[in-house]
């Protein structure tokens, strides 16, 4: 399989060759045709997989193709993630992948400082990217609003519920509204998670490597 196979389109594949991406991997071959149909993604795969492209290509491509900003405040795609280190990874992937658009990667986590995120917060975000703790203070602080986002992304849900996190989550996910695609990944798939997939996820198609 090749990514120009996936249905990415033009600029994202330039955009691949100039980051050396050559081939998708396995599990960005079974997700990113998914995503770009419109299927929610349960997805059991460890870090290192290249699952962030894999569902950060396709929303990307998506947020592309629907251009219209929403008011200030109002993000367009959410990801939660469950540590700073893997936060500030995946925004750093996604600012690759938006090179050349207009759309904006934000991030916020705890432990850094609330004030400097409530501001970069006023300039526009279309992908945020988040832990859950400190999203839900920046929610109650109505310095962000989730009820226009189209896309959830769970990623490492295993681990957030390990955190602690599940309250936060049900939160986030009612904030974020109906009018969504959600993809979950986890590196396990205990009864948790496949309870958390059921509630969140609708007709989710399974990926797995
Ligand atoms: P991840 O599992 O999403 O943390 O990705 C692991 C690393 O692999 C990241 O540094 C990505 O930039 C890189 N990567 C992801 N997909 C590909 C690909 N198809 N070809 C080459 N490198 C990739």
């Amino acid at each position: 399989t090749q990514f120009s196979d996936l249905g990415l389109n033009k600029h994202l594949l330039n955009t691949l060759k100039g980051l050396g991406y050559e081939t998708p991997t396995p599990i960005q071959a079974q997700a990113i045709p998914t995503v770009l149909d419109g299927h929610d993604v349960l997805g059991l795969a460890q870090t290192g997989t290249g699952k962030t492209a894999a569902f950060g290509l396709p929303m990307v491509d998506h947020l592309m193709h629907k251009q219209e900003r929403p008011a200030p405040k109002n993000i367009r795609a959410l990801v939660l993630a469950p540590t700073r280190e893997l936060v500030n990874q995946i925004a750093t992937n996604l600012r690759a992948y938006v090179k050349g658009t207009p759309l904006k990667i934000g991030s916020v986590v705890g432990g850094a400082s609330i004030n400097v995120q409530v501001k970069n917060l006023t300039r526009g975000t279309d992908i945020l990217v988040a832990t859950p703790g400190r999203l839900l203070d920046l929610v109650e602080r109505r310095a962000v609003f989730l009820d226009h986002a189209t896309f959830l992304v769970l990623d490492e849900a295993d681990q957030m519920l390990d955190l602690g996190f599940i309250v936060p989550l049900r939160k986030i996910a009612k904030l974020v509204g109906d009018k969504r695609q959600t993809m979950l990944f986890s590196a396990t798939m205990p009864k948790q998670i496949e309870d958390l997939s059921s509630t969140y996820l609708k007709d989710p198609k399974r990926v797995e490597v």
